[in-house]
């Protein structure tokens, strides 16, 4: 099983928002940027498999996206050295749009090394391809994935809730409501289809 995107990235927006934002999540669009970039390359891959290629949904997740190929270009998105080197070029050139941007991608990426076990990004390319197996992961029930999913869930309620009545400017405050109402429909899902499954 692969990282599944769009599941934990609206974690990545309010976390991000609220740490490099300082709480009142400003500037919001290279901090909101900065969040999405990491797990874009992994839609990319899911847009030319499923879309151009027509690759089955299961070959995609387990087989597809770990071909060497895609790996290298999900794992380039997630290079803290990288990260680090963008974040230096935007600081000499006094960027206030890049600077925040690279800080954003570079907080992502150092969470997903935290919250990820066998689906490890390789976050010291091109120095070492070294992945840490980390003993929690963000999904995995045999890696803590259950308890670390009720806090990331807290995580969204709680944050959007506070840039619903604290966000700087109206983006802010939208950005909020919207993964509030996401986040609030895919618990009502997970929880249709749990008890679908204690019934069956
Ligand atoms: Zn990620």
């Amino acid at each position: 099983m692969a990282d599944a995107p769009g599941v934990n990235t609206p974690a990545h927006v309010v976390l991000n928002l609220l740490v490099i934002g300082r709480g009142r999540g400003q500037p919001w669009v290279p901090i909101l940027a900065g969040a999405l970039i990491p797990d874009l390359p992994i839609l990319v891959m899911y847009a030319v498999e499923r879309g151009l290629l027509g690759t089955a949904e299961t070959l995609i997740w387990q087989d597809r996206y770990f071909a060497s190929g895609w790996q290298l270009f999900i794992d380039a998105f997630n290079s803290l050295p990288l990260i680090a080197l963008g974040w230096l070029l935007a600081y000499w050139h006094g960027s206030r749009f890049l600077q925040p941007l690279f800080l954003s991608m570079g907080l992502h990426a150092g969470a997903d090394f935290l919250v990820h076990n066998e689906d490890a990004h390789r976050h010291f390319l091109p120095i070492t391809g070294w992945r840490f197996s980390s003993p929690v992961s963000y999904w995995d029930p045999r890696h803590f994935g259950q308890v670390f999913l009720g806090a990331e869930m807290l995580l969204i309620v709680l944050s959007s809730g506070h840039f619903i009545r604290r966000g700087q400017d109206r983006a802010v405050r939208f950005l909020g409501s919207g993964i509030l109402a996401a986040t609030a429909l895919f618990i009502a899902f997970a929880l249709v289809f749990w008890r679908r499954l204690g019934e069956g």
